[in-house]
């Protein structure tokens, strides 16, 4: 194998149905059979209010810490793949309530901006509970165009993030 190929990737895990930290829990052990990967790291879970028009339930939600030989979009369609595997329905509207979610947040040094894919993911910088789940697992990261992942948690309002004991 050709070590140098190895890329750090960072992937958002969300659930906020059917038993959110199992599901959340099930993604993380999907994550790590991963074709031409490895689960190196993981955050905390936390658990956050829903944003958006949509009244439902908090989301549980987490960060990992993954090496990949994969390239943004097989990568993308393996972490499809699991969320169709573990019972992802699409929601019924825009913001609505799901099972599982799995973003594609960062890929090495990577910059997509086509319509079935973005990344770094658009409005990293904006959520806290990307955010501070990622700083925990990579605070010295440095999101192409964005910048490093400490800076940017600590200006966030993490107001309602709750970190959940293990
Ligand atoms: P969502 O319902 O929030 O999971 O959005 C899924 C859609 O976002 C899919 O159609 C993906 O093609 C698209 N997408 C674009 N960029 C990304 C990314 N970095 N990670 C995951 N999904 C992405």
């Amino acid at each position: 194998m050709d070590a140098a190929r190895w890329v750090p990737a960072y992937v958002a895990l969300g659930s906020n149905l059917d038993d959110p930290r199992a599901q959340v829990e099930r993604a993380f052990a999907a994550l790590g059979t991963l074709r031409d990967s490895r689960l190196v790291a993981r955050s905390a879970l936390y658990r956050s209010p829903p944003f958006g028009p949509v009244s439902q339930p908090d989301f549980v939600n987490a960060v990992a810490g993954m090496l990949t030989r994969l390239d943004p979009h097989a990568m993308l369609a393996g972490l499809q793949e699991i969320e169709a595997r573990l019972g992802r329905e699409r929601p019924a509207v825009r913001w609505g309530p799901r099972r599982i979610d799995l973003d594609l947040l960062v890929h090495g040094t990577s910059r997509v901006g086509e319509p079935g894919l973005e990344v770094p993911h658009a409005g990293i910088a904006e959520r806290a509970f990307v955010l501070v789940p990622l700083a925990e697992v990579a605070p010295d990261l440095d999101v192409p165009g964005l910048g490093r992942v400490a800076t940017l948690a600590a200006r966030l309002d993490s107001t309602g993030l709750e970190r959940l004991a293990a």
